[in-house]
């Protein structure tokens, strides 16, 4: 008895290492690709690869497989990691940014976000491998900025 296609863990268990900055990525839904990269870009991409999502600020990679690599330029738009702007997103789905989360700490307001977020999860509404560039969900990214304006004023 084998597990079917669709339940299969992913072809890939070995850990890969991003080629240019080491570290080491997590692997990314072929559709998350296939929804963010641009049109010049998504028309080098090889279904048959596994690729992963380099996490490091300082890295110009984004997504890279055994074979390619993709930057901030091939991505249709900012990736949190890598872009430190405040209109850039925290949450893809729902529209928070980081001005958004800062605006919202200056109000006193910060955990109303991350629970509305929750809320539309357990709804069914999150659409984060389609939206993210992480390909999985914000949540934990809308947190540890929270936490770091929180730690900010007290610093
Ligand atoms: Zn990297």
């Amino acid at each position: 008895m084998t597990l079917s296609d669709c339940c299969a863990p992913q072809p890939s268990s070995t850990q890969a290492s991003c080629p240019t900055c080491a570290c080491s990525g997590k692997s990314v839904p072929l559709v998350t690709l296939k929804a963010l990269l641009t049109p010049a870009a998504l028309a080098t991409l090889d279904p048959a690869e596994t690729y992963r999502f380099c996490a490091d600020v300082a890295c110009e990679v984004v997504y890279f497989s055994s074979t390619a690599t993709y930057g901030q330029a091939d991505v249709k738009v900012p990736v949190f990691q890598k872009d430190e702007r405040g209109t850039t997103p925290v949450c893809y789905c729902f529209g928070h940014t980081r001005a958004g989360l800062e605006q919202a700490h200056r109000e006193g307001q910060a955990q109303a976000i991350p629970q509305s977020i929750q809320a539309h999860i357990r709804a069914g509404r999150c659409g984060c491998e389609v939206n993210n560039p992480q390909g999985s969900c914000c949540l934990g990214n809308v947190n540890r900025t929270l936490t770091v304006l929180r730690d900010a004023r007290h610093a």
